[in-house]
């Protein structure tokens, strides 16, 4: 009984103290597998504290990582201590021990080596009880954390303005997502038409590139090489409201490819090759295929065999033209699955009722990105029954969340369903911080830690929001962002 009593009293006082230091461990965004928080005392982080990584990798590099990332962070040069070992911690995982001055890092790859970092960087504190911070201290914790989900994209189409993108790279990478799909328009060489006069210039995007590789990020284009010609942030059909003679390779609607006309499919092969040389030959591309309405409209694509069966070949086409350039090829769900079928009511599929031999038809190594950014309405069948479908056929499956309530439940559903990740979307909505709530916070923890809930309001007075505007700060800092009009969260 006495045994049991004293059991009952240091129960209680770890539940205290874990209470105690919530918020602390609410700092960490993606929402960490496991945090202990061992003090309210903490250590300073100054000149003259060692890191110390544990790791197989070579230690040259590991140094050189870790002193860039902490001049970076706090404005010092650490001395680094490189040890063998640390085989065993998942890739991109880490362990970090804070407390004692000799911070410990146990990382199996380079990435898991800086998740630990951007993780001390979110835990750190200005300097205390002074007028102005020349320093930081960090709370005495130990982590053992990894991702759940192998890809963990972040998927950027909003603004064009270069410092907007920069900063989504860096806050995508501060945030542990490991690859960045870019769409928006680019400057072509071969095709200047087809891209407005305020496209991205190339230069502008193999900055971008070379940007997000240097973070730990796969950069990857997205195209369109079916549907939405006529893009919301271009704004209008570029080719055809420049010159309507153009035409022949869109389907009469001018919204879709007109993949029945050999010169179409040249001209998106051309586009194609480009986006590939200027992010430097990436392992996947994104090329659309969501939304394409009047597909398959025109008398050309009337003759000759069933539309399906030239979608199949047009689709098993590119993927052979990018598997050629050992590029692995993504494309959107929706016109996949057919609309009206009852076993998925109330979820997004845009295809018709040949939908199920298009899919049966296709390489299925291709990745199939799964969005769906609401709940069924009631009568709908919740689940996602579409993601059943297709991992039981054998695709690829990355789930896709944007601003409302799916981000969570779709991270769960890839992590318990074998899904091959999430990715993220934005859609002209990364603007203000309770969007970067869902965003950001909800989208990366559904990728690292899958069934973790990621509230904005945890325990009551701890704002996830507010946090999140901290670490928009952060990133301003390293991008030397003063503007008024531009480091605040809008
Ligand atoms: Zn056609």
């Amino acid at each position: 009984m006495k045994h049991i009593l004293t059991f009952a009293i240091l129960g209680a006082a770890l539940l205290t103290g874990a209470a105690e230091y919530r918020d602390i461990e609410a700092r960490v965004i993606p929402v960490p597998q496991k945090i202990e928080v061992v003090s309210g005392a903490t250590f300073p982080l100054k000149e003259d504290v060692v890191f110390k990584v544990v790791t197989p990798l070579e230690a040259e590099s590991v140094a050189a990582t870790v002193i860039g990332d902490v001049r970076l962070y706090w404005h010092f040069t650490p001395k680094v201590i490189c040890e063998k070992g640390g085989e065993k911690i998942p890739d991109e995982g880490y362990q970090l021990d804070t407390t004692t001055p000799e911070f410990v890092i146990t990382a199996s790859s380079l990435s898991g080596v800086r998740n630990a970092l951007r993780s001390m960087r979110q835990l750190a504190e200005p300097e205390r009880g002074v007028v102005r911070s020349t320093g930081f201290v960090i709370p005495q914790v130990r982590m053992d954390d990894f991702p759940n989900l192998k890809l963990r994209g972040f998927h950027y189409c909003d603004k064009k303005e270069l410092w907007r993108i920069e900063r989504a790279i860096r806050l995508a990478a501060y945030f542990k997502f490991n690859l960045f799909v870019l769409q928006l328009p680019m400057e072509l060489k071969k095709h200047p038409e087809y891209v407005s006069e305020n496209a991205l210039t190339q230069e502008e995007v193999r900055r971008f590139v070379k940007l997000g590789k240097s973070l730990g990020l796969v950069m990857v284009p997205q195209i369109q090489i079916l549907g939405h010609q006529g893009e919301i942030v271009r704004g209008g059909q570029i080719l055809l409201d420049q010159d309507p003679a153009w035409a022949p390779l869109f389907e009469p609607s001018g919204s879709s490819w007109c993949i029945s006309n050999p010169a179409a499919v040249k001209y998106i092969e051309e586009v194609a090759s480009e986006y590939l040389d200027v992010f430097e030959n990436p392992p996947y591309i994104h090329a659309g295929c969501d939304e394409a309405y009047n597909a398959g409209s025109c008398s050309l694509c009337r003759q000759g065999g069933e539309y399906w069966e030239k979608v199949a070949a047009h689709l098993t086409h590119f993927h052979d033209f990018f598997a050629a350039r050992n590029c692995r090829m993504m494309i959107w769900h929706d016109m996949l699955v057919e609309k009206n079928d009852p076993a998925w009511k109330g979820s997004t599929a845009n295809g018709d009722k040949d939908a199920a031999k298009l899919r049966a038809a296709l390489p299925h190594d291709i990745i199939i990105c799964y969005w769906e950014y609401g709940m069924p309405q009631p009568g709908g069948v919740t689940g996602f029954p579409i993601f059943d479908v297709l991992r039981k056929e054998g695709f690829p499956v990355v789930n896709s969340g944007w601003r409302y309530d799916t981000t969570e439940a779709l991270g769960e559903k890839a992590y318990k369903g074998g899904g091959a990740g999430i990715l993220q979307t934005t859609w002209g909505e990364l603007n203000n911080s309770h969007r970067y709530h869902t965003i950001y916070a909800q989208g990366s923890t559904s990728g690292w830690n899958s069934l973790a809930h990621c509230p904005p309001v945890m325990d009551g007075p701890i704002y996830t929001v507010d946090l999140l505007n901290r670490y928009v700060r952060d990133v301003n800092c390293d991008m030397g962002i003063k503007d008024p009009a531009k480091t605040g969260t809008k």
